[in-house]
């Protein structure tokens, strides 16, 4: 059955309809007009899925991918015409330019955690770049999976676009076919296998995985500001977040000012009792409820802790006296767990992300310019901000993607079209004059070079 999907998929490829701008466009247009036309069905899934508010479905889900439609349809035309470059003077007369051409049929691969936006986002750049698609959304976010699937139904062909749902055993088979592009949103385990099944064929792979992404609140920086920020991102869909701040690195004469400030923050936004909170998410199902409970076990957990297992909530937590024995710190947490390090030198800090090489994200608080260009200079991480956080994955203009560990490739804006196209190099020779130079026989001619 998904041989079929496939031939039917490469079939509709090469009748080379997607090749043409305006049906791309087209495309995106339509895509737009079936996510406003389902706005409502799509926040009820996603209740559904992860107790998200419909604010924040809207914030972090649709609107992101609205964003990223219209930024599309805007650039296309200008994306998708061929680059002139220059061409040496030894190629002489000749011109030389870059054809950016689809790939053809493309796998992507979403995980459960943002379920509509981790699928559809880079389905606008397959659209873009001309390719067509197979969507594979979590099996673990099942509500948001159907109304996927009703949407595409609806509004495409089934040879240009096709969802396939199921489990493992559904990806495995998956896996074992041969796709152009595979673009997989997920867990580090599982891009390994992604990428090893990917080998079997050669096929390109970007990878966008996980991580420890630090979030370090230095001496010099808005006590205040940072605690409300780094609140808000930290516990926005209750921690299931790729990017959410993993934990803090903090310096000591700060860490108390830094932990009342966000409790105070906590109980502002989601009150008193957090789990009772209409405004804070829940955890995606049991088997992360009890792994996130058993990281809390023998810690010093200073605010929250308090769980709900009937409706799978876990309220927002800190955690102080971490090191880096704690087993909280030996994978990413994924869940409103905060634990919090503390340092004296900032020079230590280094030393303290180095434990988890290549964070797809790394956060820094800090008014000292010095501080800022040494710590962004000294850590490589996937992407990040200064006295913010989460908000650079919303910018059309910044490419988003981790490197080592927390992946490999990147998208959104024009990052998404250039993923989706390959760059086919072009150049044309004049036939007009034909320099004798690099034709044998070559004696003599070393000293004409
Ligand atoms: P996951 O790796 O378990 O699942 C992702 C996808 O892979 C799903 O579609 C799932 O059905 C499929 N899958 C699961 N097991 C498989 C297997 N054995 N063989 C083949 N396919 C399989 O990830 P998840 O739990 O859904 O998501 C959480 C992870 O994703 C976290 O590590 C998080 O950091 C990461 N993530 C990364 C980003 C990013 O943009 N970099 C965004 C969101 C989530």
């Amino acid at each position: 059955m998904i041989k079929d999907i496939l031939n039917n998929q490469r079939l509709y490829f090469e009748s080379n309809k997607t090749k043409d701008i305006n049906f791309r466009l087209d495309k995106l247009k339509t895509l737009k007009k079936a996510i406003v036309e389902n706005e409502e069905a799509i926040l009820n899934a996603l209740y559904k899925d992860l107790g998200k508010s419909h604010f924040e479905g809207y914030e972090t889900e649709i609107g992101i991918v609205l964003e990223e439609i219209n930024y599309a349809i805007k650039h296309l035309k200008s994306w998708s015409k061929n680059k002139k470059v220059s061409t040496p003077i030894t190629q002489f007369p000749a011109k030389s330019y870059i054809v950016s051409e689809p790939y053809g049929v493309v796998l992507i691969m979403a995980p459960w955690n943002y379920p509509f936006q981790l699928t559809i986002s880079p389905l606008i750049g397959a659209i873009a770049g001309g390719n067509c698609s197979i969507l594979k959304p979590s099996e673990f976010s099942v509500h948001t999976s159907k109304v996927i699937v009703d949407i595409i139904n609806k509004y495409f062909e089934r040879g240009y676009i096709n969802v396939i749902e199921g489990g493992i055993g559904v990806n495995q088979q998956i896996l074992e076919e041969r796709f152009d592009y595979i673009f997989f949103t997920g867990s580090v385990n599982v891009g390994k296998i992604v990428m090893n099944k990917a080998s079997k064929y050669l096929t390109p792979v970007t990878l966008e995985l996980g991580g420890k992404s630090p979030c370090i609140v230095e001496k010099s920086a808005n006590v205040d500001l940072s605690a409300k920020r780094i609140v808000w991102g930290k516990f926005l869909n209750a921690g299931q977040t790729c990017v959410a701040p993993d934990y803090i690195i903090v310096h000591k004469d700060i860490k108390k000012d830094l932990i009342d400030n966000m409790k105070k923050y906590i109980i502002k936004f989601y009150g008193n009792n957090p789990i009772e909170s209409v405004d804070y998410p829940k955890i995606i199902n049991k088997t992360h409820f009890d792994r996130l409970n058993n990281l809390m076990k023998n810690t010093d957990v200073i605010i929250g802790g308090n769980i709900d297992k009937s409706k799978l909530k876990i309220a927002p937590t800190i955690i102080d006296n971490i090191d880096h024995t704690y087993p909280i710190m030996d994978e990413e947490i994924f869940g409103p767990l905060l634990p919090i390090i503390t340092y004296k030198d900032y020079k230590d800090i280094i030393e303290i992300v180095k434990k988890h090489p290549n964070p797809l994200a790394l956060y820094l608080f800090t008014k000292n310019k010095d501080i800022e260009k040494y710590i962004t200079n000294n850590i490589a991480f996937g992407g990040g901000c200064i006295n913010d956080t989460i908000i650079h994955l919303a910018t059309s203009n910044l490419p988003f993607g981790g490197r080592g560990t927390s992946g490999m490739g990147s998208y959104h804006g024009k990052k998404s079209f250039d993923t989706f196209t390959h760059k086919k190099s072009i150049l044309k020779k004049s036939n007009l004059i034909d320099i004798p130079v690099r034709y044998a026989p070559y004696k003599g001619k070393l000293k004409l070079l």
